[in-house]
């Protein structure tokens, strides 16, 4: 049997006009502000009115570390959606918006697979509501600033070779990591080594995920530190004097995004920080207007658990006072399988040994969440060349680690396929047995942070930092820092920094390579390993094979 891929089923969606979806949650029309028929920002006023209402329970999609095999996070996150509003329930999905970049390079689009998408996807993977584009305008507007300041005169004392403010482009273009500013001679200013990242790893990104409204903002972008002295002393972007304008642009970039799911469900798209040097979920905006106006919120956070779900209750969840009823962890049985060493080309085969020899990595992550003290249930997102004895050593594997395991197709039958999944997600909800509490209070010191870390959720024997590190983070514990909480960069692949280390490995240590202060989005980045902050396309890129057809419309979205 042939399976139509994401976009044809995407653009066969029989999509409702936005304000019908609006209207699911109590949005009135005069305050949703439409950008074409079926998207629209949720206005500021409707959304300070809401914050006296209850709030919803809140579920968080995650999933073992990924495998080339694919997990389904978004997919699952839309698909659990649809299927509590299927059972009844008043349900909404919190996912983070897409970047360019990766569009055209080949990680594939952002809004789900199968019959559990959002749409328009098209929109959705390309300029959207234009979010994107004002972040990248935002931290251009501060960048130029700084050279403009350095050209007159550099009243503030800048050192040229300090600025550690970048440049963002939203585009995988290795060209640009490096390069040589303000060539051409005196009237073109001072030459300096810079470089660009990804618009989705500027923190002006980070902090418009984490802001609670326009103030805060603009009180966090003022806190970014853009250069140093030569006596070492930090620049901020308050003494450029740009976050006022900054602000401005940004104005409607803070409200979030409605759409909707191919079943008619509201989603809140919203927001998409990098998740190594940033934290990688949704915007806080979102998820919190969601949870006051919806019953149930799905919302998703980036790569495994160990990075995703680890920031997400350790940074977003401290930082917003969000509490999450329950945990979803995503595992499949062909990602089992590669976890137990079977190559990418033999997936096809049934092989329950592999399966087996797969699952203590998704034991690990079930231990881990329990230690948030959150509940934990495993959605085997289930891919049609499972076979019947995989799905049960998945199941009966999960049995032995205290959780259960309940296989949801969603991909292939839309809420019909994942009622199961939503029926007792909803239970463990409501049941109220969740007592959550971050890893580590806000008193620790920042190196413990990092070990508590690197030993709790990695496994890892200890945390390595050399004394330029320790000293460093001394530093920022004596300037006001301290109480931040710490951003792991490290590679998505394993629980070490090796990422051929498949399963759950002992006996590893983390070495950490660099420390960074990202001090208006309120963390350190703690950077273990090769972290990349401006990816390149690969040899054949996906966006060879994207264009329009005759109809105009789009082919190559995935
Ligand atoms: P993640 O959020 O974990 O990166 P996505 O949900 O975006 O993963 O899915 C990645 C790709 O895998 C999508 O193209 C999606 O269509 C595909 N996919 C997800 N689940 C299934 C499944 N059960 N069967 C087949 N393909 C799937
Ligand atoms: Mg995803």
């Amino acid at each position: 049997m042939a399976y139509k891929s994401d976009i044809q089923i995407a653009r066969e969606a029989q999509k409702k006009p936005i304000q019908e979806i609006g209207a699911k949650l109590g949005i009135g029309s005069d305050d949703l502000l439409p950008y074409g028929h079926d998207k629209a920002k949720v206005s500021q006023s409707f959304i300070n009115g809401v914050q006296g209402n209850q709030t919803g329970k809140l579920i968080l999609v995650t999933a073992i570390n990924p495998t080339p095999a694919g997990e389904g996070k978004t997919t699952t996150t839309v698909g659990l959606g649809d299927g509590l509003n299927r059972i009844g329930k008043k349900a909404a999905v919190c996912i983070r918006e897409a970047s360019l970049g990766p569009n055209f390079g080949m990680k594939g689009g952002a809004a789900g697979g199968g019959y559990a998408q959002i749409v328009p996807m098209e929109d959705m993977n390309l300029h959207f509501t234009g979010d994107f584009h004002a972040i990248t305008s935002a931290h251009s507007l501060l960048s130029a600033m700084i050279d403009n300041h350095i050209y007159w005169g550099n009243e503030l004392e800048i050192d040229v070779r300090r600025v550690v403010w970048r440049r963002v482009v939203d585009m995988n273009d290795r060209a640009l990591r490096q390069i040589t500013a303000s060539l051409g001679g005196v009237a073109n200013g001072f030459p300096r080594e810079a470089g660009f990242d990804i618009t989705v790893a500027s923190e002006v990104m980070a902090i418009l995920c984490l802001a609670k409204d326009l103030q805060d903002l603009q009180q966090r972008l003022g806190d970014m530190i853009v250069a140093y002295r030569r006596d070492r002393t930090p620049v901020f972007c308050r003494d450029i004097k740009a976050d006022g304008a900054m602000t401005v642009l940004l104005k409607d970039a803070m409200q979030p995004n409605l759409v909707q799911t191919l079943e008619n469900n509201p989603a809140f798209v919203h927001g998409g920080p990098f998740a190594n040097i940033a934290h990688g979920c949704n915007s806080v905006i979102a998820t919190s207007t969601a949870l006051k106006i919806a019953d149930y919120v799905v919302t998703e956070a980036g790569f495994g658990a160990d990075l995703g779900a680890e920031k997400f209750l350790n940074i977003k969840c401290r930082k917003a006072g969000l509490a999450p009823d329950c945990v979803v962890l995503v595992a499949t049985v062909r990602a089992m399988k590669m976890n137990g060493g079977v190559a990418k080309a033999d997936l096809g085969a049934e092989n329950v040994e592999a399966v087996n020899q797969g699952c203590p990595n998704l034991g690990r992550h079930i231990s881990n969440l329990k230690s948030f003290g959150v509940p934990v249930v495993v959605a085997i997102n289930h891919f049609v060349t499972d076979t019947e004895a995989e799905v049960q050593a998945v199941k009966d594997y999960v049995a032995t680690q205290g959780s259960e395991a309940i296989v949801s197709q969603h991909w292939e039958h839309g809420s019909k396929g994942s009622e199961a999944l939503a029926t007792r997600v909803a239970e463990i909800a409501d049941s109220g047995v969740s007592a959550f509490a971050p890893l580590y209070p806000d008193e620790m010191p920042l190196a413990d942070k990092v070990q508590t870390i690197c030993k709790r959720i990695y496994h890892a024997d200890e945390a390595l930092m050399d004394q330029k590190i320790r000293d460093q983070l001394k530093l920022w514990e004596e300037q006001g820092y301290g109480h931040l909480p710490v951003c792991m960069a490290k590679t998505q692949y394993s629980f070490s920094t090796d990422p051929t280390l498949r399963g759950a490995p002992t006996g590893h240590s983390v070495p950490v390579r660099e420390v960074r202060l990202s001090a208006g989005a309120g963390f350190i980045v703690v950077v273990c390993g090769e972290i990349m902050t401006m990816p390149g396309l690969p040899r054949v890129p996906s966006a060879e094979n994207i264009h329009l057809n005759e109809d105009g419309q789009i082919e190559g979205l995935f």
